[in-house]
């Protein structure tokens, strides 16, 4: 029998952080890992907290690595200082994991200067668009469109790429690189986040879901509508 506390423990516990902008499927992305394994991996939404998130968003993911081993922090983290500011709260946070069994694990879906991709201006704004108001504060719908469109710009003009060779991106141990280039991205980015989980988290013994799972968790993921409304 594998131990679950710590101490002598195997296992450990996995803080996922998310780098993208506005409409990159963070949250679909995040909900559908969560469907298909939905004991191991948690999942907390920035936008669910209400303001100021201060570091809220740390604690949280805290206790949700008490029951579960994989926590997705839903966040932009476009910038290096907020992603500074996510290993600073887990630093001064957490008391219980030892240093050496948490590990951090950035998805990254933007490689490149997305201040240069028309791509992805097309593809997330016309998500952002398509889901109208269905956000915790980002409503799309009818004359909202300029002030989402700014929104949406404003992150792409500030984001800093992930750069493994200065801090605070040095400190990931594992970097999954995403794309975001056709409007059904996320589906693929799902598939790719396993695969890196199964081979990179082996001391949780992962199984591969079969495609039928995969489409299933994708479709309801696809299908939610926040619960939190903060305007
Ligand atoms: P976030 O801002 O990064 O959290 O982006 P979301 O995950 O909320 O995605 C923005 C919108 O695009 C949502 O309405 C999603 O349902 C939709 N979306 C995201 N990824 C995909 C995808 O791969 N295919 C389709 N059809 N819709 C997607
Ligand atoms: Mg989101």
């Amino acid at each position: 029998m594998r131990l679950l506390s710590f101490g002598d423990s195997q296992i450990c516990k996995y803080a996922v952080v998310t780098v993208a902008t506005i409409g990159c499927g963070k949250t679909t992305t995040s909900l559908a890992l969560a469907n298909l394994f939905p004991n191991i991996i948690g999942h907390i939404q920035n936008d669910n907290i209400r303001r100021p998130v201060g570091n809220k968003l740390v604690a949280g993911a805290l206790e949700i690595l008490i029951n579960r081993p994989i926590v997705i922090l839903d966040k932009n983290d476009h910038k290096f200082i907020e992603r500074k500011q996510i290993f600073d709260d887990f630093d001064q946070l957490n008391e219980v994991i030892p240093t050496s069994k948490l590990k951090f694990i950035c998805l990254n879906f933007l490689r490149n200067r997305p201040q240069e991709d028309k791509d992805l201006w097309n593809i997330t704004r016309e998500r952002i668009l398509e889901r109208g108001d269905n956000h915790q504060t980002i409503k799309a719908a009818g004359k909202g469109i300029t002030k989402a469109e700014k929104i949406i710009q404003g992150f792409i003009k500030r984001f800093q790429p992930v750069d493994p060779g200065r801090e605070p991106d040095s400190k990931f141990d594992l970097i999954i690189n995403l794309d975001v280039t056709s409007p059904d991205s996320s589906y693929a980015n799902v598939k790719t986040v396993v695969d890196n989980l199964i081979s990179f988290a082996s001391d949780l013994n992962l199984t591969r879901p079969t495609e039928e799972q995969f489409q299933e968790a994708f479709k309801s993921a696809l299908d939610y509508k926040p619960s939190v409304n903060k305007i």
